[in-house]
């Protein structure tokens, strides 16, 4: 499973896909995501949504019901909601942590229960791809090459993500500035 640097990434790339551009919205009062926002405010946003499922972890659950579609969609109509209810905006919260749940599901797992609770509330079962596209994240600080092991898994996301990510947003940018 990835780090919050991957998850962040993800929730920019998918989200930023997705996410409208101008349209005023409540979120944009706070000069957050409306048409004289910087163009990183939307994308930090959506790369924080990218990165919520994971506080499961403080609830002792992890992989669990935050790791679903059902949560996904929930996301989705939190992010309609909050922007005055864009659809556009609902699509984009939904994409960023439901890029979270499918990275997981790609990633390696190496603490049991394998895999993310993907489909609840359709189904209770624990879904893990065979891709490994990802490092397993190391959470055991204390054994050697922790260190290593986990920087390298971090530089692999940011080779894999970052170039999409970077050009999803440049062209968001490029569309806001109307060239
Ligand atoms: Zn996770």
């Amino acid at each position: 499973m990835p780090s919050p640097i991957g998850h962040a990434l993800g929730g920019a790339l998918f989200g930023g896909l997705a996410a409208p551009r101008g349209a005023a919205t409540t979120v944009d009062r706070r000069r957050w995501t409306g048409p004289g926002a910087a163009w990183w405010r939307p994308a930090l946003l959506l790369g924080l949504v990218g990165t919520l499922p994971d506080l499961d972890f403080v609830l002792g659950v992890h992989s669990r019901y935050t790791h679903s579609l059902g949560a996904a969609i929930l996301a989705g109509i939190v992010g309609w909601w909050l922007s005055g209810r864009q659809l556009s905006w609902g699509l984009a919260f939904a994409a960023a942590y439901g890029s979270h749940v499918l990275f997981d599901w790609l990633g390696d797992d190496t603490t049991p229960p394998i895999g993310v609770m993907a489909l609840w509330p359709f189904s209770q079962g624990f879904y893990q791809s065979d891709l490994h596209l990802f490092m397993a994240i190391s959470r055991r600080y204390w054994l050697p090459g922790f260190w290593a092991y986990n920087l390298t898994a971090v530089a692999w996301e940011l080779v894999l993500l970052g170039p999409p990510a970077a050009a999803v947003w440049w062209w968001r940018a490029r569309k806001t500035a109307g060239r």
